[in-house]
């Protein structure tokens, strides 16, 4: 159970390695059209929806413009309510914390809850180096893990998994990481779900460290929030004796009354649900009830590089709700994996870039391009990050890093236009030194001076070649606009 992405391939020779395997593309074609229907038929019922979005926007934008200050409010709060606050730079600082909290307690194992932000930081294969289990507990993090496998979708990992090829990985694999399948499983749905709880129950019950991550993080209150649909993050938040969280820096809200608003716009966009099934909220350590010893590691890795990008900066938004994958063309047919990172799709496009800077590795910055920029995904995204807009602006920023500063003659010939459009009395200038070069140029294809001018211009013997040039006025409209007060004198 070692499978990671490092090491993958950029995407477009990755994706055509996707492409062709048709069960993959059948697998994915059935499950996003579904999410993508119960998506559309929830989100319908809400008439101020659009209001919604635009409210989430907004909470998102102001938390991030002083996250600085949110982020010390949510720190006391949560010191106040009994846990301890780590900050962490990167992976390597914040998989520590955890490691050095289960040694601590001479745990040789722990039970997660579904969390992007371990993932990202590698966090199981970093406990495995330290001799500590850490083990999925969420259904399609089962899957993915007894498989050796990678996940390809950010709410549903195994997305890419079928109910058979299910029933083979519990029956081949659950044996050697506990509780056996039972001999006679099939490939029914409740089968399949029986014997993930009964492996899973024993792991609960015996776990003396949770680890999980946070959905939101209340700065007013310090309470954590994770949102599931199974009952697994409830048992892992409750049953352990320690808890440890990794929450990255942007899930901090102000107020309750700013959680409400997520509240109501991510399970509709994510699951297509109305609320979401399990929603545990905990504010540091209760006394007799729960988890006696509670840690927080704030994590950056990355986040204050993309808070920087004045463009990119606005993908901090996003609440992992996965819609703008369901909805993607290019993800539909090539998959999660693809992408070479635990976050795939349009939000993976461009968050994977502007966590990790562009101009460093080929596959990162591959990514700007695995889009047809159709606009779906801005349409779906429930905090209306425009992801578009932000696939150009580092695809502009990509070329911009391999240009290894000498700039191209376009860019110079934009420069000189800006310069040129920056001022009226620049413009006119330019205005009659484009009309002096313009008569030279355009007698260049009969006279021996302007043949020699045009023979040595980059590619202009070549285009002159197929083309006429026209001859410019002798007057241009400015000085005719001055000569004669516009036609009136
Ligand atoms: S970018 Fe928007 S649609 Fe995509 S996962 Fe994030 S919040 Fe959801």
């Amino acid at each position: 159970m070692t499978a990671t992405f490092v090491g993958m391939p950029p995407f477009p020779e990755a994706a055509r390695v996707a492409l062709s395997d048709s069960q993959l593309r059948s697998n994915l074609a059935h499950a996003t059209s579904t999410i993508r229907a119960k998506r559309v038929a929830v989100v319908s019922e809400v008439d101020a929806w659009e209001e919604l979005r635009l409210a989430g926007a907004a909470i998102k934008d102001n938390t991030l413009l002083h996250l600085d200050e949110h982020l010390l409010r949510l720190e006391e709060s949560l010191t106040a309510n009994g846990a301890t606050v780590h900050w962490a730079r990167d992976a390597a600082e914040a998989n520590a914390v955890v490691a050095d909290v289960a040694r601590s307690h001479g745990a040789d194992e722990v039970v997660k809850v579904k969390s992007m932000a371990t993932q990202e930081i590698g966090l199981n294969e970093a406990l495995a180096e330290q001799g500590i289990a850490a083990w999925e507990t969420d259904l399609a993090e089962l899957i993915v893990q007894l498989g050796d496998d990678l996940p390809s979708h950010i709410l549903v990992p195994a997305i890419h998994r079928n109910r058979s090829e299910i029933q083979q990985i519990f029956t081949r694999h659950m044996a050697e990481a506990g509780r056996p399948a039972p001999d006679d499983l099939t490939d029914e749905p409740a089968r399949l779900a029986e014997a993930a709880r009964l492996h899973l129950r024993e792991k609960f019950l015996r776990a003396k460290v949770g680890v999980s991550g946070a959905n939101f993080a209340v700065a007013d209150t310090g309470t954590l929030v994770v949102v599931e649909s199974e009952g697994n993050g409830r048992m892992c938040l409750t049953l352990p004796e320690v808890l440890v969280s990794v929450v990255g820096i942007e899930k901090v809200v102000p107020t309750w009354s700013d959680l409400d608003v997520f509240l109501q716009l991510l399970p509709r966009s994510s699951t297509g649900e109305r609320m979401n099934p399990y929603t545990s909220t905990w504010s540091g350590v209760t006394k007799g009830d729960g988890p006696q010893e509670v840690h927080v590691v704030l994590l950056d890795n990355g986040r204050t590089r993309a808070l920087a990008d004045e463009v990119g900066r606005q993908a901090l938004r996003c609440i992992r709700c996965s819609a703008c994958l369901n909805v993607c063309p290019v993800y539909e047919r090539t998959g999660g994996h693809a992408y070479g990172s635990v976050y795939p799709g349009p939000i993976g496009a461009i968050l994977n870039p502007l966590l990790r800077g562009v101009g460093n590795d080929e596959q990162t910055d591959s990514l700007p391009y695995a889009s047809s920029l159709c606009g779906a995904c801005f349409e779906v995204c429930p905090v209306r990050i425009d992801i578009p807009s932000v696939l150009v602006d580092l695809r502009a920023k990509v070329v911009d890093a391999h240009r290894g500063g000498i700039p191209k003659p376009e860019a110079l010939a934009m420069k000189a236009a800006s310069l040129a459009f920056s001022s009226g009395r620049l413009t006119g200038a330019a205005e009659r030194m484009a009309g002096m070069a313009g008569r030279v140029l355009a007698r260049g294809r009969t006279g021996p001076g302007g043949r020699w001018l045009l023979s040595r211009l980059p590619g202009a013997s070549s285009w002159t070649n197929a083309r006429d040039l026209p001859v410019p006025p002798a007057e241009s409209f400015r000085a005719w606009w001055r000569r004669t007060g516009g036609g009136r004198r």
